[in-house]
Protein backbone atom coordinates (compact mmCIF):
# COMPACT_ATOMS: atom_id res chain seq x y z
CA UNK A 1 0.00 0.00 0.00
CA UNK A 2 1.15 3.28 -0.98
CA UNK A 3 1.53 6.12 2.10
CA UNK A 4 3.42 9.04 2.42
CA UNK A 5 5.40 10.29 5.84
CA UNK A 6 4.89 13.51 6.42
CA UNK A 7 7.49 16.17 8.53
CA UNK A 8 10.80 14.30 7.72
CA UNK A 9 13.04 14.99 10.97
CA UNK A 10 14.37 13.27 13.66
CA UNK A 11 11.94 10.17 14.28
CA UNK A 12 11.05 9.82 10.83
CA UNK A 13 14.58 9.57 9.81
CA UNK A 14 15.69 7.30 12.81
CA UNK A 15 12.50 4.52 12.86
CA UNK A 16 9.85 5.33 10.29
CA UNK A 17 11.88 5.28 6.97
CA UNK A 18 13.99 2.07 8.23
CA UNK A 19 10.37 0.61 8.86
CA UNK A 20 8.78 0.99 5.74
CA UNK A 21 11.53 0.24 3.64
CA UNK A 22 12.07 -3.02 5.30
CA UNK A 23 8.31 -4.02 5.05
CA UNK A 24 6.87 -6.06 2.57
CA UNK A 25 3.42 -4.14 2.75
CA UNK A 26 4.23 -0.24 2.48
CA UNK A 27 5.99 1.31 -0.21
CA UNK A 28 6.87 4.82 0.33
CA UNK A 29 5.33 7.05 -2.26
CA UNK A 30 5.82 10.55 -0.91
CA UNK A 31 7.27 12.78 1.76
CA UNK A 32 5.62 16.21 2.81
CA UNK A 33 8.37 18.52 4.60
CA UNK A 34 9.57 21.84 4.62
CA UNK A 35 12.90 21.29 4.70
CA UNK A 36 13.59 17.14 4.91
CA UNK A 37 13.47 14.73 1.87
CA UNK A 38 14.40 11.03 1.48
CA UNK A 39 15.99 9.78 -1.67
CA UNK A 40 14.13 8.86 -4.63
CA UNK A 41 10.82 9.32 -2.74
CA UNK A 42 8.29 12.34 -4.45
CA UNK A 43 8.94 15.29 -2.22
CA UNK A 44 6.15 18.05 -1.26
CA UNK A 45 6.71 20.78 1.00
CA UNK A 46 2.58 22.06 0.95
CA UNK A 47 0.60 19.59 2.35
CA UNK A 48 -2.40 20.73 0.48
CA UNK A 49 -0.61 20.22 -3.16
CA UNK A 50 0.42 16.73 -1.78
CA UNK A 51 -3.33 16.38 -1.11
CA UNK A 52 -5.08 17.71 -4.34
CA UNK A 53 -1.89 16.40 -6.21
CA UNK A 54 -1.82 12.45 -4.88
CA UNK A 55 -4.91 11.09 -4.47
CA UNK A 56 -3.97 7.88 -4.61
CA UNK A 57 -1.85 7.76 -1.71
CA UNK A 58 -4.16 6.41 0.87
CA UNK A 59 -2.75 6.58 3.68
CA UNK A 60 -0.23 9.66 5.78
CA UNK A 61 1.78 9.11 8.82
CA UNK A 62 2.33 12.25 10.63
CA UNK A 63 6.17 12.59 12.28
CA UNK A 64 5.56 16.51 13.49
CA UNK A 65 5.45 17.24 16.90
CA UNK A 66 2.47 17.22 18.82
CA UNK A 67 1.31 20.94 18.24
CA UNK A 68 1.10 21.23 14.67
CA UNK A 69 0.29 18.27 13.57
CA UNK A 70 -3.69 18.03 14.59
CA UNK A 71 -4.33 20.48 11.16
CA UNK A 72 -2.47 18.09 9.10
CA UNK A 73 -3.99 14.84 10.69
CA UNK A 74 -7.96 16.65 10.03
CA UNK A 75 -7.32 17.92 6.54
CA UNK A 76 -6.04 14.69 5.61
CA UNK A 77 -8.87 12.74 7.46
CA UNK A 78 -11.59 15.29 5.54
CA UNK A 79 -9.63 14.15 2.29
CA UNK A 80 -10.48 10.95 2.91
CA UNK A 81 -7.03 9.39 3.99
CA UNK A 82 -6.50 6.85 6.85
CA UNK A 83 -3.89 8.75 9.27
CA UNK A 84 -1.31 7.18 12.07
CA UNK A 85 0.15 9.51 14.29
CA UNK A 86 3.21 9.68 15.97
CA UNK A 87 2.89 9.66 19.92
CA UNK A 88 1.68 11.86 21.72
CA UNK A 89 -1.49 11.62 19.33
CA UNK A 90 -2.18 15.67 19.73
CA UNK A 91 -1.32 18.83 21.86
CA UNK A 92 -4.66 18.19 23.43
CA UNK A 93 -7.35 15.40 24.86
CA UNK A 94 -10.03 17.64 22.54
CA UNK A 95 -8.41 17.39 19.54
CA UNK A 96 -8.06 13.52 19.29
CA UNK A 97 -11.35 13.34 20.41
CA UNK A 98 -12.00 15.38 16.90
CA UNK A 99 -9.52 13.51 15.02
CA UNK A 100 -11.76 10.33 16.42
CA UNK A 101 -15.06 11.60 15.24
CA UNK A 102 -13.55 12.64 12.09
CA UNK A 103 -12.45 8.99 11.45
CA UNK A 104 -15.52 7.40 12.23
CA UNK A 105 -17.63 9.75 10.58
CA UNK A 106 -15.96 9.11 7.16
CA UNK A 107 -15.13 5.54 7.61
CA UNK A 108 -11.24 5.70 8.18
CA UNK A 109 -8.69 4.29 10.00
CA UNK A 110 -6.99 6.42 12.87
CA UNK A 111 -3.70 5.13 14.46
CA UNK A 112 -2.42 6.76 17.59
CA UNK A 113 0.66 5.08 18.14
CA UNK A 114 2.28 3.90 21.36
CA UNK A 115 5.79 2.96 20.36
CA UNK A 116 6.54 1.78 23.52
CA UNK A 117 3.66 -0.67 23.80
CA UNK A 118 5.42 -2.20 20.83
CA UNK A 119 8.80 -2.76 23.05
CA UNK A 120 9.75 -6.59 22.97
CA UNK A 121 8.77 -7.80 26.45
CA UNK A 122 6.04 -5.94 27.43
CA UNK A 123 3.32 -8.29 26.14
CA UNK A 124 4.92 -10.63 29.03
CA UNK A 125 4.47 -8.55 31.57
CA UNK A 126 0.89 -8.10 30.81
CA UNK A 127 0.38 -11.44 30.52
CA UNK A 128 2.35 -12.14 34.05
CA UNK A 129 0.72 -9.60 35.83
CA UNK A 130 -2.97 -10.19 34.84
CA UNK A 131 -3.42 -13.35 37.54
CA UNK A 132 -1.52 -11.38 40.15
CA UNK A 133 -1.87 -8.59 42.78
CA UNK A 134 -0.46 -5.90 42.71
CA UNK A 135 1.21 -3.96 45.43
CA UNK A 136 3.31 -1.46 43.89
CA UNK A 137 4.38 0.15 40.82
CA UNK A 138 7.04 2.44 40.02
CA UNK A 139 8.04 4.39 37.17
CA UNK A 140 11.73 5.40 36.76
CA UNK A 141 12.46 7.18 33.63
CA UNK A 142 15.59 9.23 33.78
CA UNK A 143 16.94 10.74 30.12
CA UNK A 144 19.64 13.22 29.35
CA UNK A 145 17.06 15.91 27.53
CA UNK A 146 20.78 17.00 25.42
CA UNK A 147 21.03 13.51 23.85
CA UNK A 148 17.95 12.22 22.92
CA UNK A 149 16.30 16.02 21.92
CA UNK A 150 19.01 17.83 21.03
CA UNK A 151 18.31 21.29 20.33
CA UNK A 152 14.75 20.85 20.07
CA UNK A 153 13.05 24.12 21.00
CA UNK A 154 9.14 22.59 20.33
CA UNK A 155 9.54 20.39 24.09
CA UNK A 156 9.74 23.18 26.02
CA UNK A 157 7.08 25.51 24.19
CA UNK A 158 3.15 25.02 25.10
CA UNK A 159 2.17 21.81 24.08
CA UNK A 160 5.35 20.17 23.77
CA UNK A 161 5.37 18.93 27.26
CA UNK A 162 8.35 18.54 28.41
CA UNK A 163 9.62 15.41 30.44
CA UNK A 164 6.67 14.40 29.55
CA UNK A 165 6.95 14.08 25.73
CA UNK A 166 9.23 10.46 26.98
CA UNK A 167 7.32 10.10 30.23
CA UNK A 168 4.07 9.18 28.32
CA UNK A 169 6.04 6.55 26.80
CA UNK A 170 6.12 5.07 30.41
CA UNK A 171 2.61 5.36 30.64
CA UNK A 172 1.90 3.85 27.94
CA UNK A 173 3.61 0.95 29.12
CA UNK A 174 1.77 1.17 32.60
CA UNK A 175 -1.82 1.59 30.64
CA UNK A 176 -0.70 -1.29 28.64
CA UNK A 177 0.48 -3.74 31.12
CA UNK A 178 -2.32 -2.82 34.32
CA UNK A 179 -5.62 -4.76 34.03
CA UNK A 180 -7.21 -2.10 36.09
CA UNK A 181 -7.32 1.49 35.16
CA UNK A 182 -5.75 3.63 37.66
CA UNK A 183 -6.04 7.87 37.60
CA UNK A 184 -3.19 10.55 38.84
CA UNK A 185 -3.72 11.99 42.51
CA UNK A 186 -1.15 13.85 43.05
CA UNK A 187 1.97 15.73 40.90
CA UNK A 188 5.16 18.07 41.29
CA UNK A 189 5.88 19.38 38.37
CA UNK A 190 9.93 21.00 37.92
CA UNK A 191 9.44 23.67 35.41
CA UNK A 192 13.07 25.66 34.46
CA UNK A 193 12.45 29.05 35.06
CA UNK A 194 13.17 30.81 31.19
CA UNK A 195 10.74 27.51 30.18
CA UNK A 196 7.28 26.92 29.58
CA UNK A 197 7.16 22.63 30.10
CA UNK A 198 8.35 20.32 33.44
CA UNK A 199 12.14 19.09 33.18
CA UNK A 200 11.62 16.30 35.78
CA UNK A 201 8.04 15.39 37.31
CA UNK A 202 6.73 13.32 40.24
CA UNK A 203 3.49 11.40 39.92
CA UNK A 204 1.46 9.68 42.48
CA UNK A 205 -1.35 7.42 41.20
CA UNK A 206 -5.18 6.45 42.58
CA UNK A 207 -4.74 2.39 42.12
CA UNK A 208 -8.43 0.88 42.99
CA UNK A 209 -7.35 -2.32 45.05
CA UNK A 210 -5.11 0.23 46.58
CA UNK A 211 -1.23 -0.53 44.71
CA UNK A 212 0.98 2.32 45.40
CA UNK A 213 1.76 3.67 41.94
CA UNK A 214 4.28 6.24 41.61
CA UNK A 215 6.53 7.83 38.84
CA UNK A 216 9.89 9.59 38.68
CA UNK A 217 11.03 11.28 35.08
CA UNK A 218 13.23 13.60 34.64
CA UNK A 219 15.57 15.16 32.28
CA UNK A 220 18.59 15.67 33.61
CA UNK A 221 20.00 12.26 33.96
CA UNK A 222 23.69 12.01 33.06
CA UNK A 223 25.89 8.87 32.62
CA UNK A 224 23.60 5.80 32.96
CA UNK A 225 20.08 6.28 31.40
CA UNK A 226 17.02 4.68 33.34
CA UNK A 227 13.34 3.45 31.46
CA UNK A 228 12.87 1.03 34.42
CA UNK A 229 9.18 -0.04 35.80
CA UNK A 230 8.70 -2.08 38.72
CA UNK A 231 6.04 -3.79 40.37
CA UNK A 232 5.54 -6.28 43.21
CA UNK A 233 3.26 -8.35 43.52
CA UNK A 234 1.87 -10.83 46.13
CA UNK A 235 3.56 -13.81 43.95
CA UNK A 236 6.91 -11.50 43.11
CA UNK A 237 8.64 -9.30 41.52
CA UNK A 238 8.58 -7.90 38.03
CA UNK A 239 10.69 -5.28 36.31
CA UNK A 240 11.16 -3.87 32.79
CA UNK A 241 14.35 -2.61 32.03
CA UNK A 242 15.64 -0.39 29.22
CA UNK A 243 12.22 0.90 28.14
CA UNK A 244 10.28 -2.27 27.85
CA UNK A 245 12.92 -4.10 25.80
CA UNK A 246 14.34 -6.51 29.26
CA UNK A 247 12.04 -8.19 31.40
CA UNK A 248 13.12 -9.63 34.96
CA UNK A 249 10.97 -11.75 37.19
CA UNK A 250 12.30 -11.48 41.14
CA UNK A 251 15.53 -10.25 39.82
CA UNK A 252 16.15 -12.94 37.22
CA UNK A 253 16.32 -11.58 33.67
CA UNK A 254 12.95 -14.20 32.36
CA UNK A 255 13.20 -13.98 28.45
CA UNK A 256 16.50 -12.66 26.67
CA UNK A 257 16.11 -11.48 23.11
CA UNK A 258 19.23 -11.83 20.15
CA UNK A 259 20.12 -8.83 18.51
CA UNK A 260 18.17 -5.01 19.47
CA UNK A 261 15.40 -5.48 21.02
CA UNK A 262 13.87 -2.30 20.68
CA UNK A 263 14.25 -2.62 16.67
CA UNK A 264 10.79 -4.00 16.36
CA UNK A 265 8.64 -1.16 17.44
CA UNK A 266 8.30 0.47 14.69
CA UNK A 267 8.35 -2.54 12.37
CA UNK A 268 5.15 -3.63 14.43
CA UNK A 269 3.38 -0.56 14.81
CA UNK A 270 3.35 -0.24 10.59
CA UNK A 271 2.34 -3.97 10.83
CA UNK A 272 -0.88 -2.75 12.94
CA UNK A 273 -1.99 -0.25 10.52
CA UNK A 274 -1.80 -2.45 7.73
CA UNK A 275 -4.20 -4.20 9.49
CA UNK A 276 -6.39 -1.64 10.56
CA UNK A 277 -6.26 -0.28 7.43
CA UNK A 278 -7.76 -3.40 5.73
CA UNK A 279 -10.63 -2.89 7.96
CA UNK A 280 -11.31 0.90 8.09
CA UNK A 281 -10.30 0.55 12.40
CA UNK A 282 -10.13 3.12 14.67
CA UNK A 283 -7.20 2.51 17.60
CA UNK A 284 -6.79 5.75 19.54
CA UNK A 285 -6.42 4.68 23.02
CA UNK A 286 -5.64 8.14 24.79
CA UNK A 287 -5.32 6.88 28.70
CA UNK A 288 -1.73 7.93 28.22
CA UNK A 289 -2.30 10.94 27.08
CA UNK A 290 -5.19 11.34 29.98
CA UNK A 291 -2.47 11.38 32.50
CA UNK A 292 -0.56 13.82 31.30
CA UNK A 293 -2.91 16.50 31.14
CA UNK A 294 -4.39 15.53 34.47
CA UNK A 295 -0.56 15.82 35.64
CA UNK A 296 -0.41 19.24 33.74
CA UNK A 297 -3.43 20.57 35.27
CA UNK A 298 -3.22 19.04 38.72
CA UNK A 299 0.73 19.22 39.00
CA UNK A 300 2.24 22.13 41.50
CA UNK A 301 4.94 23.59 40.10
CA UNK A 302 7.83 24.39 41.44
CA UNK A 303 10.40 26.90 39.45
CA UNK A 304 14.24 25.42 38.75
CA UNK A 305 17.25 26.09 37.31
CA UNK A 306 17.24 27.33 33.64
CA UNK A 307 17.52 25.34 31.15
CA UNK A 308 20.49 26.35 28.16
CA UNK A 309 20.88 23.27 25.56
CA UNK A 310 23.68 23.67 23.54
CA UNK A 311 22.65 26.46 21.16
CA UNK A 312 21.95 29.10 23.44
CA UNK A 313 24.41 31.44 24.54
CA UNK A 314 24.07 31.14 29.28
CA UNK A 315 23.74 35.13 30.46
CA UNK A 316 27.02 36.16 32.86
P1 LIG B 1 11.55 17.02 15.06
O1 LIG B 1 12.69 16.33 14.38
O2 LIG B 1 11.86 18.25 15.82
O3 LIG B 1 10.38 17.39 14.02
C1 LIG B 1 9.93 16.53 13.01
C2 LIG B 1 9.62 17.33 11.76
O4 LIG B 1 8.39 18.00 11.89
C3 LIG B 1 10.61 18.42 11.47
O5 LIG B 1 11.73 17.90 10.79
C4 LIG B 1 9.82 19.42 10.67
O6 LIG B 1 9.98 19.13 9.29
C5 LIG B 1 8.39 19.17 11.08
N1 LIG B 1 7.91 20.28 11.90
C6 LIG B 1 8.40 20.73 13.07
N2 LIG B 1 7.70 21.78 13.51
C7 LIG B 1 6.74 22.02 12.58
C8 LIG B 1 5.72 22.97 12.45
N3 LIG B 1 5.51 23.91 13.38
N4 LIG B 1 4.91 22.89 11.38
C9 LIG B 1 5.08 21.96 10.44
N5 LIG B 1 6.07 21.03 10.50
C10 LIG B 1 6.88 21.07 11.57
O7 LIG B 1 10.79 16.04 16.03
P2 LIG B 1 10.97 14.46 16.28
O8 LIG B 1 11.99 14.24 17.34
O9 LIG B 1 11.10 13.74 15.02
O10 LIG B 1 9.56 14.18 16.99
C11 LIG B 1 8.35 14.21 16.25
C12 LIG B 1 7.31 13.39 17.01
O11 LIG B 1 7.83 12.06 17.17
C13 LIG B 1 7.04 13.92 18.42
O12 LIG B 1 5.67 13.83 18.71
C14 LIG B 1 7.85 12.99 19.32
O13 LIG B 1 7.26 12.82 20.60
C15 LIG B 1 7.78 11.68 18.53
N6 LIG B 1 8.92 10.79 18.83
C16 LIG B 1 10.20 11.27 18.83
C17 LIG B 1 11.25 10.42 19.18
C18 LIG B 1 12.68 10.89 19.17
O14 LIG B 1 13.58 10.11 19.56
N7 LIG B 1 12.98 12.12 18.74
C19 LIG B 1 10.98 9.10 19.53
C20 LIG B 1 9.68 8.63 19.46
C21 LIG B 1 8.66 9.49 19.11
P3 LIG B 1 10.12 20.31 8.20
O15 LIG B 1 10.73 21.52 8.87
O16 LIG B 1 11.03 19.73 7.16
O17 LIG B 1 8.74 20.56 7.71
Amino acid sequence: MKLALVGIGKIAVDQHIPAIKASDQWELAATVSRQGSVSGVATFTDFDLFLSQRPDIPVVSLCLPPVPRFDYAAKALKAGRHVMLEKPPGATLAECHTLTRLAEDNGLSLYATWHSREADKVAMARSWLADKTLRSLQVTWKEDVCRWHPNQDWIWQPGGMGVFDPGINALSIVTQILPVDIHLRDATLMVPENRQTPIAADLAFYHPEGARISAAFDWRQKGDQIWTIEAETDQGTLTLLDGGARILIDGREADSADGNPLSGEYPRLYENMATLVARNGIDADLRPMVHVSDALALGRRVAVAPFYDDTESKPR
